[in-house]
């Protein structure tokens, strides 16, 4: 535990993120001090073990709050850390902010290196991410909208889980229900989306390839039957867990369009699969890829997690080699984030296993390996508690990006998410992001789900209808 006291009156929330990268196994509690926000102020650092470390600050304005606190606990910690002062999700907005206001590639890198201490590589990560972002939504047309649908269903729940995901047993009671209440709520939505262009389809979870092949036919004749797609540019099912992809369910995804699918095998190494309660092995991940290229899927992306419990960089390289040997569309390489209420969490303080210090390694073999496999940075986005203070990045082939991805991340267009725990985001002219949420519990969800639609109505309404 390291406590620290905040004698600069305000910026608790950055003083408490940015010492957190930093030592992410502590737990920091960032206290109330006597100061007046002064120009410059103290902060005072307890350590575990009584030890106490006073560091003043220059607190102007936040930004540089952060860059002389950066630059103290670089200097404490001996450490550097990849995205500098940067501890919110989207560093790829403030790249895309620099070249909106005139500036050039090289410009716009120089001054995220500058005003944030990021280093040479995430720099030029995030400005080249914000280029391609920048072509490829200059594509869609204007005032378009997206569809999300939430499948919250999974044959177990892997370690690391976060979402909330409920297991498919021998009782498919629950899921029919389920379906039954999201078809309500299709129903109630499908007159405000009459008028609009729908670019994306994106349905997610959970595992939607969880449902059986007469009822994913049935999913996709609703969503036909209620909304017009013919100006549909992506249409992606994540079919993430291998054991749950068949030639049957594969064939009906083909046969209502479906343009983009996920396998993901998080890792290829066996031992690390039965570690994080997966349940599919190695080649049953070989076995859906190819059947799905054998049934004509030509977009296909994988997910893969760095930092796994008892990986080691060897192993990250074993898992490099055997994906993209496969030569997959895209792939998402993920950190890993250690969720506090996750039973990962409870794994790792039980176990101890040690922090992984090797993630930026994997992370830099990663890119190195996804440039020399034609596979381009197209999105980055990065979570709460994840190691290294790293990112999330999504990588893929020239044409083959992955739209949605995009949108959901940038927040620069109206996203229509149907389904538990699925969350509707209204962007207006001026940026500003406006949400409405699903009831995340099924037996809510499935009571209210025509309330949900209504939900929709209210947030999209004025923008919309006016
Ligand atoms: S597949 Fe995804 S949603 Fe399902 S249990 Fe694993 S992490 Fe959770």
């Amino acid at each position: 535990m390291i406590e620290i006291i905040n004698d600069t009156g305000k910026y608790e929330y950055e003083i408490h993120s940015l010492t957190k990268a930093f030592y992410p196994e502590e737990e920091i509690k960032v206290l109330c001090g006597s100061g007046q926000g002064d120009d410059e102020a103290a902060l005072v650092y307890v350590f575990w073990d009584g030890t106490r470390r006073e560091i003043s600050v220059q607190m102007t304005d936040r930004d540089e709050l952060k860059r002389t606190l950066y630059l103290r606990l670089c200097d404490m910690t001996g450490k550097t850390l990849p995205w500098g002062t940067l501890t919110g999700i989207r560093p790829v907005r403030l790249a895309a902010r620099r070249l909106n206001a005139g500036k050039d590639r090289a410009e716009a890198i120089d001054s995220m290196k500058k005003d944030y201490y990021v280093n040479d590589d995430k720099a030029e990560l995030a400005v080249d991410i914000a280029l391609r972002e920048r072509q490829i939504l200059s594509r869609l047309e204007k005032d378009s909208c997206s569809l999300y649908i939430n499948i919250p269903f999974c044959p177990t729940t892997c370690l690391y889980c976060s979402f909330t995901s409920n297991r498919v047993g021998k009782d498919r009671g629950a899921v029919k229900d389920y379906l039954l209440a999201l078809y309500r709520e299709m129903e109630a939505v499908a007159p405000l989306l009459k008028s609009r262009t729908i670019d994306t389809v994106y349905i997610g979870g959970g595992t939607p390839t969880t449902l059986e092949p007469s009822e994913l036919e049935e999913l996709f004749c609703r969503i036909m039957a209620c909304f017009d797609l013919c100006k549909l540019k992506e249409f992606t099912v994540e079919a993430g867990r291998p054991d749950t992809v068949t030639r049957e369910k594969l064939r009906v995804m083909k046969k209502f369009g479906v343009s983009r699918i996920s396998v993901n095998p998080q890792t290829m190494n066996e031992d690390t699969l039965k570690l994080i309660g997966r349940r599919h092995t190695a080649p049953d991940v070989v076995s859906a890829f190819r059947q799905a290229r054998e049934e004509g899927f030509d977009n296909i992306n994988m997910d893969l997690i760095l930092g796994l419990p008892g990986e080691t960089v060897k192993d990250a390289e074993y898992t490099f080699s055997k994906v993209l040997e496969l030569d997959p569309d895209n792939l998402t390489v993920h950190s890993l984030a250690v969720k506090r209420a996750s039973a990962l969490r409870t794994l790792i303080d039980e176990k101890g296993y040690p922090p992984y210090e090797d993630t930026a390694e994997m992370m830099e073999k990663a890119i190195q390996r996804c440039r020399e496999s034609g596979l381009f940075p197209y999105y980055l986005y990065r979570q709460k508690n994840m190691l290294g203070n790293l990112e999330n990045t999504g990588f893929a082939k020239e044409g083959k990006f992955g739209i949605y991805n995009i949108l959901i991340n940038e927040e620069v267009c109206d996203i229509v998410a149907l389904g538990a725990g699925a969350v509707s985001k209204r962007v207006d002219e001026d940026g500003t992001c406006s949400r409405s949420a699903n009831f995340k519990m099924l037996d809510q969800y499935i009571a209210n789900a025509d309330e949900m639609g209504l939900r929709k109505e209210k947030l999209f309404r004025s923008k919309w209808f006016t």
